[in-house]
């Protein structure tokens, strides 16, 4: 689906965990409250008329821990808006209704197994907690579900060739390397993370984000000619005001000096601002924002 418009909102900074590189506002900083994020919402479609061409990306803080939760998924829902929540999935299985409804992707991250996921989120028994919710989806609704690893050093990698073993009825695990601010980093882990790509590609359909594509092995090949590619024509930011920014996330982006003649800057999804990430299912490959 190529959508015209891209909506982000924080629905809350208050979160269940305490993931130890959070980009958000809770960790680091005093919990903030978004008051009446509904109500926001509602103004801003009031104004902007969202229609089944946009996308809505709802985040936190967690959003499932927000009072407001199901009432926004459901005015959403009445609105002809496409939906993607970020979540950490704890508390899923309180939402499984949602769960059969196609119009809503949930993004459901992973640090790895058991100690340490939890090392990550700061949280005791969050793995379990997230994998349960998982395990609780039925089966013929796990296709709205991308199952996130976030990656920022070789030794999860094991880790998570095991747990997509453990979650072989999700069809599509996203990889998105969480080392935002080193790009020389990023490009010494593509090499590591080239080795996971291949393996999953055997079983399931693969999204990359946040990775420079020129890190990755040669042996990945990348079919430029046969891409579709999907753009956003715009990206708007709310904020707990009811103020909504135009984004430009490529500008803000870090690209490096051999970005601007390279052939693959338009389809590179080095850039953890922008919800876009490549698609890579047997022959086909998409460049799709979500
Ligand atoms: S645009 Fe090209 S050179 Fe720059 S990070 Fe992406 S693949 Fe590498």
């Amino acid at each position: 689906m190529d959508y015209n418009r891209l909506f982000y909102m924080n629905i809350t900074y208050e979160c269940n965990n305490r993931c130890i590189f959070c980009i958000s506002h809770n960790t680091k900083n005093r919990t903030r409250h978004v008051e009446n994020p509904l109500e926001i919402i509602k103004e801003v479609n009031n104004e902007y008329k969202f229609s089944e061409r946009d996308l809505f990306i709802v985040n936190g803080g967690e959003p499932t821990t927000s009072p407001d939760f199901k009432n926004i998924l459901d005015y959403l829902l009445e609105t002809e808006i496409n939906i993607v929540v970020y979540t950490n999935g704890r508390t899923l299985s309180k939402y499984l209704e949602y769960t059969k409804n196609s119009r809503i992707r949930w993004i459901i991250a992973f640090y790895g197994l058991n100690e340490l996921h939890d090392k990550y989120t700061g949280r005791k028994a969050s793995f379990l907690e997230t994998l349960n919710s998982l395990q609780s989806i039925a089966v013929k609704n796990r296709s709205n579900v991308s199952v996130k690893f976030l990656i920022e050093n070789k030794e999860q990698i094991e880790q998570f060739k095991e747990l997509s073993e453990m979650l072989s009825d999700y069809n599509e695990i996203h990889l998105s390397l969480i080392l935002n601010d080193n790009i020389s980093n990023r490009l010494e882990l593509g090499k590591y993370v080239s080795v996971l790509i291949k393996e999953l590609l055997k079983t399931h359909i693969v999204k990359l984000s946040n990775l420079p594509l020129c890190s990755l092995d040669s042996t990945i090949k990348i079919d430029l000619e046969n891409m579709t590619v999907k753009n956003i024509s715009e990206y708007f930011f709310i904020d707990e005001k009811a103020n909504v920014k135009r984004i430009d996330y490529d500008r803000n982006h870090k690209w490096l000096s051999q970005c601007d003649s390279c052939k693959l800057h338009n389809i590179c999804c080095d850039n953890y601002r922008k919800y876009r990430a490549l698609k890579i299912y047997k022959d086909e490959i998409s460049l799709e924002e979500e």
